[in-house]
């Protein structure tokens, strides 16, 4: 990588054409949302879209460190399967201050424990990952020296695996088509292929298959009024096309009245409703694929509650199970980067080394010596730290000075409260994480629908790499491991969160320098 190329500035005379160029594409490429609703909680319009959010080009991104990424999956695909499947793991970090102080987790976790008590009827999950990291260029450090650092494992509801490979399409189209200004740099073999939406509709055929009834449909369980809606579609219809399954899309509140067990396989049945003119037979579900149920926002009514338990309990393979939900939270990461942890799901020292160099510093905030030096640190050195609750979806993590008086305000509530001896603290469903220190200085053009000229500013990338995994809980191996495409999302440096649905960043593509 020659210094030169990093960051990679793109200078560029007429933008307004590639700006038109680039719109036009999106428009006819499905790179779309549907637009905000008149007032908010309202429907989306069913019958227009707007263009998702975009950057103008592709982000410089190390080649060496988008293959290290790419390296990892298998191997964190594989800790995820260990995690997911190793009950008293995850007894004892979930199961003990999380899901006490974190009302939430202590709901899934109860679900986890009912059904395992009930005996398990589908030993097999499916496990649609995405692993997403920051580039660590920490000041004054040379760029062979700059890292590739995990932010956070994802184990549900990874979204954006369609867009990304669309604005991927779009980024060579524009190169193609002569919009971009010449670079050496900028070639069709930097702008790397993406197999997101083909692989992760694979794994999704994979698990159907697994389950072995032909005649069973694929049941995706989406957020009322979603707007996201043709990052999901895709795989839909991916699925018919390809794979010649059948793929229901239905919103999680109306699954209230719709599913039941059938009474002595625990089949997962799906009950369309009746028209008038046919009557219409229940579905067996051979999958659930969840692109809700990850939020306490997402179970609107103790139905939806209700709706999960029932799934969980059925013989239906899940993506994800609860255990995989559970594993998936941060503070499994926290307890995953402590090494004799580590050494528990990673027997092999050089395949742990290679993930212990993508960790940075990660700590409790319980009343062990680890949990004493991150309060310390987080009192004395706040401009160093985020603060994460075990939360999904973007917009919950606490940055910098923020965090001692939200450190104070949880003292404050465990006072009011009282706690009782050996009772948790609530600082004990959060963990404590080194900042992350992407390069600086590296500029982009962030286009959001309705914005006719796009915004130049200065950004930070994280790259997403997505993983496939078909896992047997009761051993916790994989019938299936594979690393199938990245998403990059790019935000203005001036933010600290970094999610597409909720507004701060945009859907890119890696330029590979
Ligand atoms: P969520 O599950 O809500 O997406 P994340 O852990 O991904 O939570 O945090 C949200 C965003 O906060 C990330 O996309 C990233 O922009 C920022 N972030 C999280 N952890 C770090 C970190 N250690 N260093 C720098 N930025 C971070
Ligand atoms: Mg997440
Ligand atoms: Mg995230």
């Amino acid at each position: 990588m020659a210094a030169a190329d990093w960051p990679l500035q793109l200078v560029q005379q007429d933008e307004q054409l590639v700006l038109d160029l680039a719109s036009d594409y999106a428009l006819g490429n499905g790179l779309v949302l549907r637009p905000l609703p008149s007032s908010p909680g309202a429907a989306p319009s069913l019958t227009s879209a707007i263009h998702a959010p975009y950057s103008l080009y592709p982000s410089a991104f190390p080649r060496h460190l988008f293959e290290q990424a790419r390296e990892l999956q298998p191997a964190y695909n594989e800790l995820y399967a260990r995690v997911t499947a190793d009950d008293r793991f995850l007894d004892r970090v979930v199961g003990g201050a999380v899901s006490k102080v974190d009302e939430f987790q202590g709901r899934l976790y109860e679900i986890y424990k009912q059904v395992q008590a009930e005996g398990i009827k589908q030993p097999l999950s499916l496990g649609l990952f995405r692993s997403d990291y920051l580039v660590h260029a920490p000041e004054g450090a040379d760029t062979k020296d700059y890292a590739i650092k995990q932010v956070e494992f994802n184990t549900i509801s990874s979204s954006f695996g369609a867009l990304s490979t669309r604005v991927g399409d779009l980024h060579r189209y524009l190169l193609a088509n002569g919009a971009y200004p010449t670079h050496p740099s900028l070639t069709r073999s930097a702008l790397p292929p993406n197999g997101a939406l083909e692989g992760l509709a694979a794994g999704l055929a994979a698990a159907h298959k697994a389950y072995g009834v032909d005649s069973a449909v694929v049941l995706m369980v989406t957020q009322d009024n979603e707007r996201n809606a043709f990052d999901q579609r895709p795989l839909e219809y991916e699925l018919v096309e390809k794979h010649g399954i059948r793929l229901l899309r239905i919103p999680f509140s109306q699954l209230r009245t719709s599913l039941s067990l059938a009474s002595s396989t625990s089949a997962l049945l799906y009950h369309p409703p009746a028209s008038a003119s046919s009557p219409s037979d229940p579905l067996e579900i051979s999958l659930v694929y969840y692109r809700t149920a990850y939020a306490p926002t997402d179970y609107y009514t103790p139905a939806e509650w209700s709706t999960r338990a029932l799934i969980e309990r059925s013989l239906a393979i899940k993506c994800p199970s609860i255990a995989m939900q559970l594993a998936g939270a941060k503070k499994v990461q926290q307890v995953l980067s402590s090494p004799d942890e580590l050494a528990r799901f990673v027997p092999d020292a050089a395949d742990r080394a290679r993930l212990e160099e993508s960790f940075t510093g990660l700590w409790p905030l319980d009343d062990s010596a680890r949990g004493r030096e991150a309060l310390r640190l987080a009192r004395e050195e706040p401009e160093r730290f985020v603060l994460k609750p075990q939360r999904e979806g973007g917009g919950n993590n606490v940055y910098r000075g923020d965090i001692p008086p939200f450190l104070d305000a949880l003292e404050a509530e465990d006072a009011k409260r009282g706690l009782e001896d050996g009772e948790p603290r609530g600082r004990e469903g959060y963990i404590l994480m080194s900042l992350i220190e992407p390069p600086k200085g590296v500029e982009q053009v962030l286009v959001k629908a309705g914005e006719a000229t796009g915004s130049r500013v200065e950004v930070v990338s994280e790259l997403g790499v997505y993983g496939v995994a078909l896992v047997d809980e009761r051993t916790g191996e994989l019938r299936l491991n594979e690393t199938v495409g990245h998403l990059l999302r790019t935000k203005a440096a001036t933010s600290d969160e970094g999610g597409v649905a909720v507004g701060y960043s945009v859907i890119d593509s890696p330029l590979l320098v």
